[in-house]
């Protein structure tokens, strides 16, 4: 392992982050932000955001107060849990109003637990000041080429400064609003991963870009995702019959992204209610409080 000790200290209780962790400590995602701003070829929004969730699942949406009500019980009755994340079911910054008022109410009522955002960062720059006076240590930015033409086919449109924009000027925007808060964060201290869904054919040469881009900006791990492209899905990928990579295929752009900066190869893609330990799924205990529905 070779992370600074700085980094090391942040992450050595997140499961996410740390191959120990993960055994012991707990994580849950709050389903708090329900409206997304962008459309990617790979997102059916009927579903929760597949820039960090398990495609085909539907959570149910909870309000900032219920969310942290939630975080409570689950709090009580799994000592473990260590990290609660907003990540879904739509975009954090696309509500950001639902999302900052359950991140100050949990880092009041629950001081102890570390706060986790994942996005798509066309909105993260405003509000990255005031994530860090809230304590949040940890924000996933997906961000999957740096080529505005690449990122043409892989956005249908993003809605920025009230207008819905598509093409290469859309993608542009997206692209440049990402990695300016990249850096913003690192410079601040929040430790910063950066998932990139990996659409064969499509952004094949731009994964190791954005491994030595996000290297650049400080960034301290790269999760390169499969693209998840089932028919069942119904993204415009999967109807346009775009498929996935293989296992060969996978493994070999996360080998050369390797040579700049960690890879992420334990990321389980949980729900954007997921609740418990990676891989366990705790949230039958916690019904009352927001019954999930299973796609
Ligand atoms: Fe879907 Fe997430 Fe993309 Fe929004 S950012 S379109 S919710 S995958
Ligand atoms: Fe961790 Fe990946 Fe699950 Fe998020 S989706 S809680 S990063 S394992």
């Amino acid at each position: 392992n070779h992370l600074p000790m700085a980094v090391q200290a942040k992450i050595e209780d997140h499961p996410c982050y740390s191959d120990e962790a993960h055994n012991y400590f707990a994580r849950m995602h709050v389903p708090v932000a329900s409206r997304c701003n962008i459309q990617c070829n790979y997102c059916n929004r009927k579903f929760d955001c597949a820039n960090e969730t398990r495609p085909g699942v539907v959570s149910k949406r909870l309000k900032p107060l219920e969310a942290v009500d939630k975080v409570l019980a689950v709090a009580k009755e799994i000592p473990e849990l260590s990290v609660v994340g907003i990540a879904g079911p739509g975009d954090a910054f696309a509500s950001a109003k639902q999302t900052m008022q359950t991140i100050t109410e949990l880092s009041r009522v629950a001081p102890n637990l570390k706060l986790c955002v994942s996005t798509n960062g066309l909105m993260l720059p405003e509000h990255v000041d005031e994530l860090v006076a809230k304590g949040v240590e940890h924000v996933t930015v997906t961000i999957n080429t740096l080529r505005p033409e690449v990122g043409a086919k892989i956005y249908a449109w993003i809605y920025y400064d009230g207008q819905r924009l598509s093409g290469e000027k859309a993608a542009r925007i997206l692209i440049g609003r990402q990695l300016e808060a990249v850096s913003m964060l690192t410079q601040l201290g929040v430790l910063v991963k950066v998932n990139t869904v990996y659409i064969p054919g499509v952004n094949d040469r731009c994964i190791v870009e954005v491994s030595r881009e996000i290297q650049r900006r400080g960034a301290f791990i790269h999760n390169v995702m499969p693209l998840i492209s089932k028919p069942e899905f119904g993204t415009a990928f999967s109807k346009a019959g775009q498929r996935e990579p293989t296992a060969a295929e996978l493994d070999a752009v996360r080998e050369e992204s390797s040579g700049s900066i960690q890879i992420m190869k334990h990321c389980r893609l949980c729900r954007a209610d997921a609740i418990g330990r990676l891989g366990q799924d705790k949230r039958a205990m916690f019904e009352s409080a927001g019954t999930p529905s299973v796609a």
